[in-house]
Parts: structure tokens; C-alpha cells; sequence
């Protein structure tokens, strides 16, 4: 007889929590995920944004037949994070995939940038990657199952001029990464980065023409990337075939970085 698909049994399995799931990368991976079976927390960080967080919930539910909400939160503040991972569970069952996704731009050269811009991009980028992680860790080392994918950038990998607290961020997340699996592989809880290249969302939409022209000379394919081509790859280190893979960045750039 085939297994029935209700809000009890889905509960059991557990969920993604996706942060800065509602729009761009983030998006692209909460459906890839959701297409692969599983529930959804979709995060995203203000009031403005909860009817369009929301409606993408419920279009995952409809699309996919699973079960999704949405969750305010902003990721920087540790007090949030944790909230946010609590109300998943209860609402969606246990976290099993966390993909560490929010994540801001505030360019500028160094001479410049401003204390305050530094302050926000690794406050959002990095704490908020350490928030998130520390609220998950606990429930999926008892559990002895975890998947935690934390986006990086190439610009973490090569640096970028204008960009030294992005780079900075970027950086850290992958130390975090390198340094978190370490702890918890032989808790079967795998800890990966992700680290795009030029990827068409409203972040890299916001550069100048000029700047993209730059970017696509450089890509070896010719052309950005997709937010699918980056929650493809998210979804496979998420998923049970990624098991025996951690601690590793892979990069989805085109060949950017050849
Ligand atoms: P985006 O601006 O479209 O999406 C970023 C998301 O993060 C938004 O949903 C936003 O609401 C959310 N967010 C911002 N601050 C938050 C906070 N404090 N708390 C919770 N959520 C917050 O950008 P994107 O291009 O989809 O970027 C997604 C991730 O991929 C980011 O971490 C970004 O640095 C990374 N990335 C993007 C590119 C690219 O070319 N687009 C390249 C490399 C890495």
C-alpha cells in the first residue's frame, strides 16, 4: 500500500531551514529542496517581505506537496536565530538541513567604507551564520543527522576590490565551515560551503553595467549563473547521496575561478 502523505508523517521527517529564503538564491533553493520531498522554512528578515514570503510558502505546499512556512528573522541577532530554528521545528519537525543563505552587500574601497558597513556585512554575513549554526547544532548531533550548506562567494576565495568586508565575510564563512565539520563529522553531520560566482539575482542586477561587463569577461562560460544552477548544488550536499562530503567549498561559477 502507498504511504499517505499527510501533515503528521511529513512533520516526522523534519525540515530545511532556508534563510533569506524568499527571494534570489535562496528562493531557487527552497524549491530545489522542496522538489526533493522536503519541508520548508522559508526566512526572510523584515515585515515588508512576509506577504511575499508567505504566498512562496504556501506556492511550495501547492507545487510540491510538502509542508512550508515562513519565519521572520532577522539572522544577525542571536536571539532571533535561535527563535527562528525553534519555531521551525515545532512547526515543520526537526531541522535536518540548515542552508546559512542571508546574506548583504555594503560596497566600497577601504579608504572610504564606513565602520558601520563593515559592521553590518560580517553581522549579517558571518555572526549570522555562526547564530544559525549554534541553534541548529544541538538537535542534529543528538539526532546524529545533519546537512548544514553555508554560501559563500568567490570573492571570499579570490577577494574583490570594493568589497573588503563582503570578501571578509565570505572568508569566514569558510572558515567556519572547515572548522565546524571537523567538530561534527563523526556526529554524521556534514558542513559544506557553497561559493557562487556571478550569479543573476537583485544583488549583482544592483552593479553597474560596467562592472557586470567586467564580471561576464571573465567567466569562462559566458555567461551568470543562474540561482538554480547554485540551489542544484545545494540540494545535492544537502541530500543523503552527499553523506561522505565535508568540510569542502565548491565553487558554482562558470569557470570564473580557472
Ligand atoms: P539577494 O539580495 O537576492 O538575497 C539575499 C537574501 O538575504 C534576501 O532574501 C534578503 O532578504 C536576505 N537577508 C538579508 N539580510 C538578512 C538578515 N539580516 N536576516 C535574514 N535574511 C536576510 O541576493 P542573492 O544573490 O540571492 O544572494 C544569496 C546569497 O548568495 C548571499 O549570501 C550572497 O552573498 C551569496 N552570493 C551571491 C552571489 C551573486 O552573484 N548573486 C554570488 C556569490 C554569493
Amino acid at each position: 500500500m502507498e504511504p499517505r502523505v499527510t501533515e503528521d508523517n511529513l512533520r516526522m521527517q523534519g525540515c530545511a531551514v532556508v534563510t533569506g529564503g524568499a527571494r534570489g538564491i535562496g528562493r531557487a533553493v527552497c524549491e530545489s529542496l522542496a522538489s526533493a520531498g522536503c519541508n520548508v522554512a522559508v526566512n526572510h528578515s523584515s515585515a515588508g517581505s512576509a506577504q511575499i514570503a508567505a504566498d512562496f510558502a504556501r506556492s511550495l505546499e501547492e507545487r510540491f506537496g510538502v509542508s512550508a512556512r515562513a519565519f521572520e528573522a532577522d539572522v544577525s541577532s542571536f536571539e532571533a536565530a535561535a527563535s527562528l530554528l525553534e519555531d521551525a521545528a515545532c512547526a515543520l519537525g526537526p531541522v535536518r538541513v540548515l542552508v546559512n543563505n542571508a546574506g548583504i552587500t555594503k560596497d566600497g574601497l577601504m579608504m572610504r567604507m564606513k565602520e558601520e558597513d563593515f559592521d553590518r556585512v560580517i553581522a549579517v554575513n558571518l555572526k549570522g551564520t555562526y547564530n544559525c549554526c549554534r541553534a541548529a547544532l544541538p538537535g542534529m548531533v543528538k539526532a546524529r543527522q545533519g546537512r548544514i550548506v553555508n554560501m559563500s562567494s568567490v570573492v571570499g576565495v579570490f577577494g574583490n576590490a570594493g568589497q573588503a568586508n563582503y570578501a571578509a565575510s565570505k572568508a569566514g564563512i569558510i572558515g567556519l565551515t572547515k572548522s565546524l565539520a571537523r567538530e561534527v563529522a563523526s556526529r554524521n553531520v556534514t558542513v559544506n560551503a557553497v561559493a557562487p560566482g556571478f550569479i543573476d539575482t537583485d544583488m549583482t542586477r544592483a552593479m553597474s553595467e560596467k562592472a557586470r561587463e567586467a564580471a561576464l569577461s571573465r567567466i569562462a562560460s559566458k555567461r551568470l549563473g543562474r540561482p538554480e544552477d547554485v540551489a542544484n548544488a545545494v540540494a545535492f550536499l544537502a541530500s543523503d547521496a552527499a553523506g561522505y562530503i565535508t568540510g569542502q567549498v565548491i565553487g558554482v561559477d562558470g569557470g570564473i575561478s580557472l
